[in-house]
């Protein structure tokens, strides 16, 4: 082993990002930041395309971003997952909590669950309307899952103890919508267990998600990976980039010096002469000299 911090065994990372236009600054750095996680343990880095829902799926984009990986020289280890080929996985897993009697169909509109809820960190807090509805849906329902006031809490690597009360702070939540669309919290959920996750790394966007997705491991009887959330790059106007705020696409002409970009986003101060160099260089020095006490955690 030529690391001085003692690798971790069999670390399996993923990048899983929704495809939904190409690859922008802010998720080339969360690629960069779960890669180089991965690498630097000896571990193995999966790629996973969230392309969940239809209406936010982008012909071509996942060819394009899986290029763009592959141009930057972010190689992975295992067969892509799609998920918009994996319904039957997620309808196991929902049958799985059915059986347990904590889901029930919410025939709830947006409007009326903005009238009659509290804004929460996450949207509006669900207020439990529908819960104990005993009458026949006679309208396409959303599935969601009853929640409770037990506290979940987590270790995040960069942030430190994270706690949340799930019914008290989001409300009961959605995993499969009334299109039958089902949501990313219980994909997400079912597909880092088929893939072994053991790390995942992801932009503190999904900090608010992770209680949720570890209340849905606890039910189905997963083990709960590890966790760290990156900063995330906003724009001038301090929103997240995305294809919502037009972020730029990667420019492959000059790659390296948006990579060496990336790199100094996430603390760890490259030798400026890294963009004139090559990609091989470039990656051997940044997986060398991978720190996470080097990550800022203040900026957001
Ligand atoms: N698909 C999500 C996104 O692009 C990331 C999901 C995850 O890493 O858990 O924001
Ligand atoms: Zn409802």
């Amino acid at each position: 082993m030529t690391n001085t911090q003692s690798s971790i065994l069999n670390y399996r990372g993923r990048f899983a990002p929704s495809p939904s236009g190409p690859l922008h600054f802010g998720s080339l750095v969360a690629a960069i930041g779960s890669y180089l996680d991965a690498k630097y343990n000896n571990g193995q880095w999966l790629v996973r395309m969230e392309d969940l829902d239809p209406p936010r799926t982008v012909q071509g984009a996942s060819r394009d971003i899986l290029m763009s990986l592959e141009k930057l020289g972010m190689e992975w280890d295992e067969e892509v997952f799609f998920q918009s080929q994996r319904n039957q996985a997620y309808q196991l897993a929902l049958s799985n909590l059915d059986q347990k009697g904590i889901l029930y169909p919410c025939t709830c509109s947006r409007r009326e669950i903005a009238d009659s809820s509290i804004a929460g960190i996450s949207g509006s807090i669900y207020p439990g309307t529908c819960r104990n509805k005993l009458s026949h849906v006679d309208r396409p329902a959303a599935l969601r899952l009853r929640t409770n006031h037990h506290t979940i809490a987590f270790k995040d690597a960069l942030r430190g103890l994270v706690c949340q009360q799930l019914e008290h702070d989001i409300g009961d939540f959605v995993l499969r919508r009334a299109d039958n669309v089902y949501a990313y919290q219980l994909a997400v959920v079912v597909d880092d267990a088929q893939q072994n996750i053991t790390h995942v790394v992801r932009g503190t966007d999904l900090l608010d998600s992770t209680p949720r997705q570890i209340y849905l491991q606890r039910l189905l009887g997963y083990t709960t990976p590890s966790y760290m959330h990156l900063p995330v790059v906003t724009n001038a106007q301090g929103e997240k980039l995305s294809k919502q705020t037009h972020a730029a696409p990667i420019d492959p002409s000059n790659a390296l010096s948006q990579m060496v970009a990336a790199l100094e986003f996430l603390g760890q101060n490259p030798p400026k002469e890294l963009a004139d160099d090559n990609l091989a260089t470039f990656w051997q020095w940044a997986i060398k000299n991978w720190r996470i006490d080097k990550i800022p955690t203040t900026q957001e």
